[in-house]
């Protein structure tokens, strides 16, 4: 994700919201930070269009309170710049204007402003107009993000491992000297052990294995859970014999692991490995099939063991690890 995505998601949505007012007025910021000084928001300010635009695009602010006439650059055309950005197209905007011309009222909603309000403003109406502004991004924000989580382990889900897995590969294809380094996990026999300890016993485990995964791997990793018993793990700028220690890890923590209320269930995983460089992997796909077929190697000869496809250097003595492809 892009760093400036980053400072504001719903991760960190508890902080202080960040309101850029961008309007030429000097009165109305003076106005704006005297009625708002006791409320819990920061607000920053921009004069006029351009400068309001950067500083969105620099500060990544929670709302933006946007006046339309402004010298140099008019409103909407900051408001379309703003919902024309990737990166920006997100922040909610309350367009301020002196007018109440339902035109540019119409202009501004099409634009994609979140609200309008007329000036002069009764301010106790717009400070309840920034809070339900903040209140729905929020809630979009926290939807965006759960349809990217799995339900049962809070690993990120398939949806969001594909997008992923398709921009580290293809950076690191494009990227002279990146890494990268992708693992499928399995988790052995287990519809056998869904069959002997029942279906929650089953999914006991999964929570496990998913809270081995999280607490192993390093926080820019990415955990997923692929479907059913099967995990892929994306190591960015990770060369094999890095990420193959971390699955080894992860193999012995899920072979040691034991369950209170299971106190017979023994549970294992087999994993399969495939980094960069791989010259005959053209893009995600292919490197997901790679990864596949070191699994099913790992699989086929005696599973709770990690393999890594092709043949790029021998990685020490690490137990339960091959070679495979
Ligand atoms: P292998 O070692 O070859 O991977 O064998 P396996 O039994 O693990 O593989 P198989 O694909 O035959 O079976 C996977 C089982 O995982 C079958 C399915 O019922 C179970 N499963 C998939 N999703 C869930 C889930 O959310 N909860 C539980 N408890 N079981 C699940
Ligand atoms: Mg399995
Ligand atoms: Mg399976």
């Amino acid at each position: 994700m892009h760093p400036r995505l980053e400072k504001r998601t719903v991760s960190n949505q508890d902080q202080q919201p960040l309101l850029l007012l961008v309007d030429d007025s000097p009165a109305i910021h003076r106005l704006l930070a005297f009625k708002l000084r006791n409320e819990d928001v920061e607000l920053i300010s921009a004069y006029d269009g351009a400068e309001g635009l950067e500083s969105a695009q620099r500060q990544m602010p929670t709302l933006v309170l946007l006046d339309l006439n402004m010298p140099t650059m008019h409103g909407l055309e900051v408001l379309k710049a703003l919902k024309g950005d990737e990166e920006t197209h997100n922040i909610p905007v309350i367009v301020l204007s002196g007018s109440a011309q339902s035109e540019e009222k119409v202009q501004a909603f099409e634009l994609g402003a979140m609200d309008f309000v007329t000036k002069p403003f009764d301010l106790p109406e717009l400070r309840a107009r920034i809070g339900s502004a903040i209140r729905l991004h929020r809630l979009m924000l926290m939807l965006g993000q759960r349809a990217q989580i799995d339900g049962l382990t809070g690993l990120w889900n398939r949806t969001y491992f594909d997008e992923r897995l398709e921009s580290e590969v293809n950076e690191a294809l494009r990227g002279e000297d990146k890494t990268v380094s992708l693992a499928m996990c399995d988790l052995d026999h287990f519809k056998k052990l869904n069959d002997g300890f029942g279906h929650p016993a089953g999914d006991a485990v999964l929570e496990s294995f998913a809270k081995i995964l999280s607490s192993t791997v390093r926080s820019y990793d990415i955990a997923c859970r692929y479907g059913g018993e099967e995990f892929a793990l994306i190591f960015p700028g990770t060369e094999a014999h890095e990420a193959a220690g971390v699955c080894e890890r992860i193999r012995k923590a899920i072979e040691e692991h034991r369950w209170t209320a299971y106190p017979e269930i023994r549970a294992t995983a087999s994993f399969g490995l495939a980094s960069t460089p791989l010259p005959e992997v053209a893009g995600p796909t292919g490197w997901l099939e790679a990864a596949d077929q070191a699994l099913y190697s790992a699989k086929t000869n005696g599973r709770n063991r990690i393999h890594v496809h092709d043949g790029a250097g021998g990685f020490g003595d690490l137990p339960n690890l091959k070679l495979a492809g």
